[in-house]
């Protein structure tokens, strides 16, 4: 197992605490066998928006920095 954090460089840090290591985290709806994804910072637990496509860390990638990012 990698002891070593993830940091995922095409993500902003977090725009609530400043933190620069944000993680992917998945999120399936009850009932359902597709997954989401939604961005989160280690640190606070701000989270932003889930993905609006299936499977698409991009997509959450996307909103995650768009929320971030001025
Ligand atoms: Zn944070």
């Amino acid at each position: 197992m990698d002891a070593m954090q993830n940091r995922n460089a095409e993500l902003k840090k977090c725009p609530f605490c400043g933190n620069a290591i944000v993680e992917y985290g998945a999120y399936i709806p009850a009932g359902s066998n597709v997954q989401y994804f939604m961005c989160y910072c280690v640190l606070c637990g701000a989270h932003g928006p889930q993905s609006i496509k299936k499977n698409s860390k991009e997509d959450a990638a996307r909103l995650w920095n768009r929320r971030g990012g001025h």
